[in-house]
């Protein structure tokens, strides 16, 4: 495993991914980039990525982690950035421009004065294409859906409905669902031709306030056991 450092957030706290490289040296490999948190109230995405630090890999699958794209808002429990803007607003999409009611600090989605404008946004901009992901999954809260544009391609669409499946089977119902966001990271992924991209959003769960609690340890595993399994089988 590898340490990478992908930029550093408002207030200077490192932005840091881990690397596990593909375990084969023939045959197809997928990169795949997941992003534990990019709103710092919706948590549950860390357990997936703790269990994806150690666990068995598909040996087809290049993983790359970033566990806190939100570092601030993870420390203050924001679901913005110590600029309060929305992380997942703020990238340069073709649609950004028709954000403009959202452009408001007092906003549930204040996407920033422009586009990028957000130190965390442009880092990872910058990471993803030098990377260049084949599939990147970003978690969030509190929806119990996994948010997947279908229509944008036949893998994407195995992919989220696969991953939706594994989940289902063992005692949750997820379905997909798609919501287009304007500045949102997924949108920005796709349109800079950057591999698929899709969102899986976490219930709510009990626990301690601010923010959403953390999903119980049993079923992140199924989660992270579920994108794994997901991506390995639309990419064989
Ligand atoms: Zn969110």
């Amino acid at each position: 495993m590898r340490s990478l450092l992908v930029g550093k957030s408002l207030q200077g706290r490192p932005i840091t991914a881990f690397e596990r490289p593909a375990a084969a040296t023939s045959g197809r490999v997928t990169k795949l980039m997941v992003v534990g948190v990019i709103h710092g109230d919706e948590r549950s995405g860390l357990e997936v990525v703790q269990n994806l630090r150690t666990m068995p890999l598909p040996p087809n699958i290049d993983l790359v982690v970033i566990p806190e794209l939100n570092p601030d808002g993870v420390a203050a429990r924001t679901h913005k950035n110590a600029d309060r803007v929305d992380l997942n607003r703020n990238f340069g999409t073709s649609d950004y421009a028709a954000a403009g009611s959202q452009k408001q600090a007092s906003g549930v989605h204040n996407s920033g004065p422009h586009a990028d404008s957000e130190p965390e946004v442009v880092a990872f901009e910058r990471f993803a294409e030098l990377e260049k992901p084949d599939v990147t999954a970003f978690y969030h809260q509190p929806l119990d859906t996994v948010d997947c544009n279908e229509a944008a391609s036949p893998e994407l669409a195995r992919i989220c409905n696969g991953y939706a499946q594994r989940v289902t089977a063992g005692g949750t119902a997820l379905e997909t669902s798609y919501n287009p966001r304007p500045g949102a990271a997924t949108q920005w992924l796709i349109q800079k031709g950057l591999g698929v991209s899709f969102v899986v959003e976490f219930a709510n769960y009990s626990g301690p306030a601010p923010g959403n609690g953390m999903a119980p340890p049993a079923l992140a595993r199924l989660h992270a056991e579920a994108l794994l399994g997901s991506v390995e089988a639309a990419e064989a």
